[in-house]
This record gives structure tokens, C-alpha cells and sequence, in this order.
């Protein structure tokens, strides 16, 4: 089979031929038709996670059948049609035990610390599956760890949303935002996506956006135009560009969820704001099994579309990267196998 691998950090992937992998203990092997491309891949790529050992196959957006089966593994079984999460978590640490097993400590990466998702044939441990319902399509189920089960973390776990809250999207274009709109919905919240891409403003109300926005620099008057009283929730996807406007569009009390660093650095944060507004900012990571069962139901009931970008094949890898960094995209980009 092919494969994508980083052999060297900064340097393109290479495409390299494999042979067909074999379960070990506890483990399974899926045979996938498609995997999502997420930017913490290229960020992986270009170096910005210290703990990344290679040469790697990078990817965690993992949707199959299993195939194989190894010893020790129970409730799981050849046919099954499963997801993963974007990490093997030890299963004994105080965050695993108390629920929260996003933030284990002892968690291996997929993509990161052991191979990843950009090939057919994947091998993963049976603590980081979870089935999924066949009224889910396998573009729902590839990215229902990394981008609907992180939302429903981000958004609901995190940022506490309830019905009538004001969620502003930064970033509202890409594989997160296109979501992140759609789920923000579901939870009947009423939605202001921020765009820096004009030309995507259209697709952004076509995906459930009461307002939209479309700014290269300041937005929060904007915001503040719309909502005089500011947002309840801005989820912050891109980083230094927004991250200042994103905090400034939140009302009293409200709260910034920060899922996204495209370009990674530490943007000034105005202090006297945050205390006099009692304002919050937390950071979330990836999800937990819970929040994939959570984002596989909304899916099932058709809550929650994939917005597709394109589908490439594993040798347009590269091409297709440079495309995700110029922001050529609306909505996830997947590899078909
Ligand atoms: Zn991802
Ligand atoms: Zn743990």
C-alpha cells in the first residue's frame, strides 16, 4: 500500500510503498477508503510539535472497517465499522479516569508520536475506537474526532453553549468553521462567522450563519453592531490574525474558546478587558470518546453536513497542502484510498 511519510521536518512528504500492517496485541487493523487532511498535519510538518518523532506518517481523521483483529481485544471485531480518536489514551491517568481522557497524560498521538491515518490500511489500539452508525457517511466519520467531537467539546463541554447563546466563528470558512456553524446551530445558537475570504461569504449562510462578516482586520464593532450586548462564546479558530478582535467581540461574562494557532505565535492580550468584562479564556484539545458518540448522533440525524472541499489521491498530498495554506478551501479536504 502507499503511504505518506515525513521523513525530515519542513520537507515535503514522500510517498513510499508498504506492506499491508498486522495487528498486535489490543490492536485492530481498518481499512479505510478516506482520511480527512487537518492543519495540524502541515503544522506538523513544519515543525511547530516538539514531541514529533519521524520519519511519521502524519493524520489522525480515521473512518473504516476493521479488517484484522489482535489479541486481547474485546468488543470489537473484524466488520465492525469504527472511528478513532486522535490519540491512544493510557486509560489509568486521573484525567482518563475523571472522563477527560483528551487530556491524558501519558497519551500517544496519532501522526505524532506513532503512524497515522495517510494510508489505507491503519493500525490502532482498541482504546481509541468507537463505533459509528451506519447512517453516518465515512466523510462524517473521519472527522468526527478531530473536528465535530472537538467541537462539541469546544462549544458545549467548553464554552457551555445553550439555546439563544451568541457565538461568534473566526476562521468560519475552513474545515473547523464550516462545522463549527453547523453545530453551533444544532445547540440553537444564533451564529456570527468571520471570514477574511469575501468570496465565501455565501456558503457561510448556506450553511446556517445568521450573520456573517467578511474582515481582514477588525471585526469586533461589527460584532458589536449586531449584538450590542457582545457575544456569549467566541470560538477562536485562526490565532494571532483574530484572537485580539475575537476577545474584544465578547460581552460581559463571556467566554473565548481557542482551537485554532494557524500561524503560531502569542498575540498581546488586554489584560484590563479580561478582568473588568469577568471575561474566560480557555484552550481545547481534540475530544473525547464521549464527544464522538455526541457528534456521531447529531450526524446520524442529519444535524451536521461534511462540507467537502475536494478529494485528492495520496500522491497530490503535497499540492494539496500549499492549497489549504492559501485558504483555496471551503470545508475539509480528503484523501480517497
Ligand atoms: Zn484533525
Ligand atoms: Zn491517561
Amino acid at each position: 500500500m502507499k503511504v505518506a511519510v515525513v521523513n525530515k521536518v519542513g520537507q515535503n512528504l514522500d510517498i513510499e510503498e508498504r506492506g499491508t500492517p498486522e495487528p498486535g496485541a489490543n490492536e485492530v487493523v481498518l481499512r479505510q477508503d478516506l482520511t480527512g487532511i487537518c492543519y495540524r498535519d502541515i503544522l506538523t510538518r513544519d515543525g511547530f510539535f516538539p514531541r514529533l518523532h519521524t520519519p511519521i506518517v502524519p493524520g489522525h481523521e480515521v473512518s473504516g472497517i476493521i479488517e484484522k483483529v489482535g489479541s486481547g481485544v474485546e468488543y470489537f471485531q473484524v466488520g465492525d465499522r469504527v472511528t478513532s480518536l486522535i490519540y491512544v489514551p493510557c486509560g489509568h491517568c486521573y484525567n482518563c479516569v475523571s472522563g477527560n481522557e483528551n487530556l491524558c497524560t501519558n497519551k500517544k498521538t496519532l501522526g505524532e508520536n506513532i503512524d497515522g491515518a495517510y494510508s489505507k490500511y491503519v493500525r490502532l489500539n482498541q482504546r481509541s475506537l468507537v463505533k459509528v452508525p451506519k447512517e453516518v457517511t465515512s466523510e462524517l466519520a473521519a472527522i468526527s474526532a478531530c473536528v465535530t467531537g472537538m467541537l462539541v467539546n469546544a462549544l458545549k463541554r467548553v464554552g457551555g453553549i445553550t439555546e439563544g447563546s451568541r457565538v461568534v466563528i473566526t476562521g468560519a470558512g475552513g474545515g473547523v468553521g464550516t462545522h463549527a456553524i453547523q453545530i453551533a446551530k444544532a445547540f440553537g445558537a444564533e451564529v456570527t462567522a468571520v471570514t477574511s475570504s469575501q468570496w465565501k461569504v455565501d456558503s457561510l449562510y448556506k450553511l446556517g450563519a445568521d450573520h456573517v462578516i467578511s474582515s481582514e482586520g477588525e471585526f469586533n464593532k461589527k460584532v458589536k453592531e449586531i449584538w450590542a450586548d457582545g457575544a456569549n462564546i467566541s470560538l477562536e479558530n485562526t490565532g494571532d490574525a483574530t484572537f485580539n478582535e475575537a476577545f474584544r467581540s465578547l460581552g460581559f461574562g463571556g467566554k473565548m474558546v481557542v482551537v485554532g494557532n494557524l500561524k503560531p505565535s502569542s498575540p498581546p492580550l488586554q489584560l484590563g478587558v479580561l478582568i473588568l468584562k469577568g471575561n474566560t479564556i480557555s484552550g481545547n484539545i481534540s475530544s473525547t470518546r464521549k464527544d464522538i458518540m455526541d457528534a456521531l448522533e447529531m450526524s446520524a440525524k442529519k444535524k451536521i453536513k461534511v462540507v467537502v472541499s475536494e478529494e485528492i489521491s495520496i500522491d497530490q498530498i503535497n499540492e494539496a497542502y500549499e492549497r489549504i495554506k492559501e485558504k483555496k478551501n471551503v470545508g475539509r479536504v480528503f484523501i480517497k484510498f
